[in-house]
């Protein structure tokens, strides 16, 4: 059976080295006392994908949107999902229905919640969001005691966590002063509340480094991780994590046309398509080739030809350009590339409506393998070989 849009620009994904991935970083989270959500909002909330992550480690699922989640459970995934991010007004109904667990530190969000938890006959599970710097979600510090009090207050709620998220909006990073910190501050809610909490969640992929090195706390039991697992690196440094596949997905594009062209001595520009001035190449005449693929795809700067003599020249809304001056054999019309993608790109990539999804394993309707990934065809349906 052909593999639907094998010859559209496609995103492929190894259910193999995904599974790898999850399994690998189990076990060193779990020697570490830590046990983690597989974030699936890169993924769109893809139930395959999903599923995988379950089958080989992680205790639950966490995405910050609901469409994603209402994804996961349309297909039938039952497992516990924790909201990442707090809801609109408008979705709070919604929120209560599909979340079973919700990241907040908003007091009016989280008695709305409630009462539409307590509508549905279930008490609403909070974590609650310290920030530790980065500015983005979370009360500060200084407020958190008073939130505790109200939130403590409030019918139909169990404070079960306390977390924070490092990282994202100024890039600040967990080290061992703002973990130490975050404990302290579980210990002062569990002294409030009376109870232990059954979460402290310190955070994301950045937070990986530290663990590694048991620079967290022994408190900390709870990381929320994607990128992680999904591109095989941590996100504190951007480096890949040993024994970790960086390989899971890749995007294929077609290209169509090639000519060898000189840039313009000189030439006045304005910006491009896309707004930028990338400014004049070098010197031609060099090879280029066109491909299928471009900004309204996906995050187009996000990608990297896995052929590194192949250079990307430049891209616009539809098109990418490559310079295969350098490359032994030249792509021809019709060859399909691939091209590895950063976060950004393959977040982008996963819930585009014009990259077909394609899961290759030994199992699946490709019966195409990605191990012998690198030089070989991408799937039994394409005839020529992507590069
Ligand atoms: C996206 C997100 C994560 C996962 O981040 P990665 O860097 O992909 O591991 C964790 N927590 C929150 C609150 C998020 O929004």
């Amino acid at each position: 059976m052909a593999e639907p849009g094998a010859r559209r620009p496609r995103i492929v994904f190894d259910p193999d080295a995904l599974g790898h991935n999850t399994a690998r970083l189990a076990a060193s989270c779990t020697a570490h006392g830590i046990s983690f959500a597989a974030v699936t909002k890169a993924t769109g909330g893809n139930p395959r994908i999903a599923r995988l992550m379950l089958a080989n480690g992680a205790d639950m699922l966490a995405d910050s949107r609901l469409a994603n989640i209402a994804r996961l459970r349309r297909a039938g995934i039952e497992a516990p999902v924790m909201l990442l991010r707090a809801p609109a007004m408008g979705e709070i109904a919604e929120a209560a229905r599909l979340a079973d667990i919700c990241l907040l530190s908003e007091p009016g969000t989280i008695s709305r919640l409630a009462r539409a938890r307590a509508a549905l006959g279930h008490r609403l599970e909070v974590v609650l969001m310290v920030d530790l710097g980065d500015l983005r979600e979370g009360v500060p510090a200084a407020g958190l005691p008073h939130l505790v009090r109200l939130v403590a207050a409030m019918d139909n709620v169990d404070i079960v966590g306390l977390g924070s998220n490092l990282a994202c909006n100024l890039g600040v990073l967990p080290d061992r002063d703002n973990m130490a910190a975050l404990a302290a501050m579980a210990r002062q809610v569990q002294a409030r509340i009376g109870r232990p909490l059954r979460y402290l969640s310190a955070g994301n992929s950045s937070a990986l480094p530290l663990m590694l090195e048991g620079g967290l706390p022994p408190e900390i039991n709870h990381l929320r991780l994607g990128e992680s697992l999904l591109l095989g690196r941590e996100t504190a440094h951007g480096r890949h994590l040993p024994g970790m596949r960086d390989d899971c997905f890749a995007v294929v594009a077609q290209v169509i046309e090639t000519h060898s062209k000189s840039p313009p001595a000189q030439a006045r520009c304005a910006p491009n398509a896309l707004g930028r001035r990338p400014g004049l190449p070098r010197a031609g005449p060099r090879r280029l080739a066109v491909l299928n693929i471009g900004a309204v795809d996906c995050e187009i700067g996000g990608l990297r030809p896995d052929d590194s003599a192949l250079r990307v020249m430049g891209y616009s809304s539809d098109h990418m350009i490559l310079d295969t001056t350098d490359a032994e054999n030249a792509p021809a019309v019709g060859d399909e590339i691939r091209l590895w993608p950063d976060y950004h790109a393959l977040a982008t990539g996963m819930t585009s409506p014009y990259l077909a999804q394609v899961g290759e394993d030994a199992t699946g309707p490709s019966g195409a393998r990605m191990a012998a990934r690198r030089d070989s065809r991408c799937l039994p349906t394409t005839r020529k070989a992507v590069r």
